[in-house]
């Protein structure tokens, strides 16, 4: 793909590719045997559309600490807290971008039916339930999920159908690209999703600038504009949201003020929000490797003084107390803590 990515049109495409709403079905990636495989630490499973995912806390030197989901998931279950967790993974089979750093290789982001299977939100959760030892967690992640918004109020409704509300945490991803959870859901579908307890959703920023938005996505840098727009609206609803960051940068010129520019952008719609968002490492998987070139290899390095900078904005913002708060306890819009 050259150029860049028609956003609007891409997802429209990739959405009718992916949902069979007359029969609702969702096409999910076909794990087994793909080129991912290669880093997985133990096989697909699900009959190959799923995997298992070890979510750590730790993080390299110089990055905060990821207590995502560990801590939203060990507070709704009623966990003690832990350094990792344990989730039951699904892909969705299409995403409207294509950051160069993602893990998951293109060609199974393209909503491509021979690399993937079409099954309903039932039978995936049929699936997890014959996992030996599975996971409390269930991550919906992609790709895009939000491409087919339906597959989280569809995978809550077959949960409570079973009893299983309680006892398991759905975590979903959204690359917030476009607003197809209001305009494709019907009002009663949004009211299962914002009423249903065990749910927590993450928003991902895909940089910190125009520049570095569209570098990493290969999309129009001014739709981190509207990253920030939906993930307003996301914050108007019932839903628990989180935040990851990426910053990946083709430029170090200037990068303290465009990441104070950043953090003021955050805590114009909340002004705890930088609290619940979590910067994302990029390292390089086995996709990412091979698609790489020196201003890739420039960009992971310009990441030390991006995470110093943001590190710095939040120092300046916050005390440490706040800080150190469990990142449940953040509410975004109101004074910190609970
Ligand atoms: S938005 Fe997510 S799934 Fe899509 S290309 Fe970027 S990292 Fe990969």
């Amino acid at each position: 793909m050259h150029g860049l990515i028609d956003t609007d049109k891409f997802s429209s495409a990739l959405r009718a590719k992916s949902l069979d709403t007359a029969n609702r079905r969702l096409l999910i990636t076909r794990l087994g045997g793909s080129e991912q495989e290669n880093d997985f630490t133990v096989p697909a499973n699900c009959g190959g559309l799923g995997r298992i995912r070890h979510f750590k806390r730790d993080t390299p030197i110089g990055w905060p600490a990821n207590p995502l989901p560990i801590d939203p998931a060990s507070r709704a279950l009623n966990l003690s807290p832990h350094d990792s967790i344990r989730a039951q993974v699904f892909q969705n089979a299409s995403c409207n971008w294509r950051c160069w750093y993602c893990y998951v290789p293109f060609s199974l982001l393209n909503g491509d039916p021979s690399k993937a299977e079409w099954v309903s939100a039932g039978e995936l959760i049929d699936r997890y339930l014959e996992v030996d030892d599975r996971p409390s967690v269930i991550d919906l992640t992609g790709g895009q999920p939000d491409l087919v918004p339906e597959w989280v109020p569809w995978m809550m409704e077959e949960l409570q159908a079973r009893g299983l509300q309680d006892e398991v945490y759905l975590w979903s991803d959204d690359n917030l690209s476009n607003d197809f959870f209001w305009r494709y859901l019907s009002e009663a579908e949004r009211e299962v999703v914002e009423g249903y307890r065990n749910y927590g959703k993450v928003l991902c920023f895909k940089g910190f600038d125009n520049e570095s938005f569209e570098f990493n996505t290969r999309a129009e840098g001014s739709l981190l504009d509207r990253q920030f727009g939906l993930c307003d609206r996301y914050l108007q609803t019932q839903i628990d949201v989180y935040g990851y960051a990426t910053f990946t940068t083709p430029s170090r010129t200037d990068l303290a003020r465009k990441m104070g520019r950043f953090v003021d952008k955050l805590q114009s719609l909340a002004v705890n929000l930088p609290l619940r968002v979590i910067p994302l490492e990029i390292r390089s998987f086995t996709p990412v490797s091979d698609r790489m070139t020196a201003v890739h290899r420039d960009a992971i390095e310009n990441q030390s003084v991006a995470i110093d900078a943001w590190k710095n904005e939040l120092s300046k913002r916050f005390s440490s107390a706040e800080m150190a708060l469990n990142i449940c306890d953040i509410q975004p819009r109101s004074e910190v803590a609970s």
